[in-house]
């Protein structure tokens, strides 16, 4: 008899949406809330689950935050929350992506560029 076991990260993001106003970057975006996790699977088969974390992201600016597991559990459980600012932890500040679009050819890019990577005009 042997068994087959394995330990994997699992990811999972909750059907909440929340409008903001961000204070990271000040524009509208909204918290999405995702869990991470680690699955301890029997024959494929999860069967237990633990080290569950709460993360809520803001998709103005792509910044991460540590929720409070106790506000984390309430959305699992498919309450109607506000998450407060208290409630979160920065974990990774993100920022707003800035696009600089060329005069000439219409190149778009998110890098600090100069001159046009495509054509040679000065941005
Ligand atoms: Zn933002
Ligand atoms: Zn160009």
């Amino acid at each position: 008899m042997f068994f087959m076991m394995g330990i994997t990260d699992g990811q999972k993001r909750f059907d909440f949406v929340q409008t903001i106003i961000c204070n990271v970057c000040g524009g509208y975006g909204r918290y999405e809330v995702f869990m991470t996790y680690t699955v301890l699977s029997l024959f494929f088969i999860p069967v237990f689950r633990w080290g569950k974390r709460y993360y809520v992201k803001s998709t103005c600016c792509n910044t991460i935050y540590e929720l409070d597991p106790e506000v984390g559990k309430r959305i699992a459980r498919g309450e109607n929350v506000q998450i407060q600012e208290s409630d979160l932890r920065m974990c990774n500040q993100g920022r707003r992506t800035m696009y600089k679009r060329c005069q000439n050819c219409g190149f778009t890019t998110e890098e600090n560029f100069d001159f046009c990577p495509k054509c040679g005009n000065r941005f």
